[in-house]
């Protein structure tokens, strides 16, 4: 999909972060072709943290879209805790249930995947949902967050000065990642340049990807020593560039 942020007017004066684009096709289905999808476990007190704020509701069609298209009727059946003769029920304890929540901060649809064994020994909870691809209008950055597992899979925050968790903005396709040669450190060094010279104003996803990164910034994400959990606000940020 090609397009420029002057063809499309994504944001809502008032709100700001109504900025849903559908990419659809009749045989496939609709996805998002804007918002970057995440996949979050409510491991740490961050995603729990997040998790709190979610509330439950019906499916709609928004949930439809992060789910694939052979799983949207499983997004209608209830979980084994609710009804162990339910279809997403395996063996009257087991469960591969959907449920749809929705973040009321950032007004983005949440899908949560339950998986649990029918002996209950394995039990997760994985969490789909889109990044934002901006603050709203009235926040203000606080500090960049990195939930690092050494698992691989690492969250990437933000915490508003009034101290609101919002996952990075991200558009699709990005991914940030930290401590590896790769396009995800790539996106994270982007992002952190247009921090600081923004003095933490700019928070909007990158959408200009050619933009030249200064040296020092793009050695900080590539090094493997920060591959850990960290939270930098502005002044932490700049002194990646007394390195
Ligand atoms: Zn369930």
């Amino acid at each position: 999909m090609t397009y420029t942020r002057g063809d499309l007017n994504l944001t809502d004066p008032d709100r700001g972060y109504v900025h849903f684009v559908l990419y659809a096709e009749p045989d496939k289905g609709a996805v998002s072709a804007i918002n970057a999808s995440i996949s979050v476990e409510k491991r740490t007190p961050l995603a729990r943290e997040w998790f709190d704020r979610l509330e439950r509701i019906e499916p709609n069609a928004l949930h439809t879209t992060l789910v694939s298209p052979g799983d949207i009727s499983k997004l209608f059946h209830a979980c084994v805790y609710e009804d162990k003769d339910s279809p997403a029920a395996v063996g009257g304890s087991g469960c591969t249930c959907f449920q749809t929540f929705y973040d009321p901060e950032f007004r983005l649809p949440v899908i949560g995947n339950h998986f649990r064994t029918v002996s209950g020994n394995i039990e997760t909870w994985t969490y789909n949902t889109y990044a934002p691809l901006d603050l709203r209008p009235n926040d203000r950055f606080g500090s960049l967050i990195i939930d690092y597992r050494s698992s691989g899979s690492t969250d990437f925050w933000i915490r508003t000065t009034d101290g609101l968790l919002s996952f990075l903005p991200e558009q699709e396709g990005h991914g940030y990642g930290i401590g590896y040669g790769g396009g995800g450190p790539g996106a994270l060094a982007q992002y952190v340049q247009q921090l600081i010279a923004s003095d933490g104003q700019d928070t909007a996803a990158i959408n200009n990807r050619s933009s030249q990164v200064d040296d020092r910034i793009s050695s900080w994400a590539y090094s493997a020593t920060n591959a850990r959990s960290q939270e930098l606000t502005l002044p932490d940020l700049r002194r990646i560039l007394d390195c």
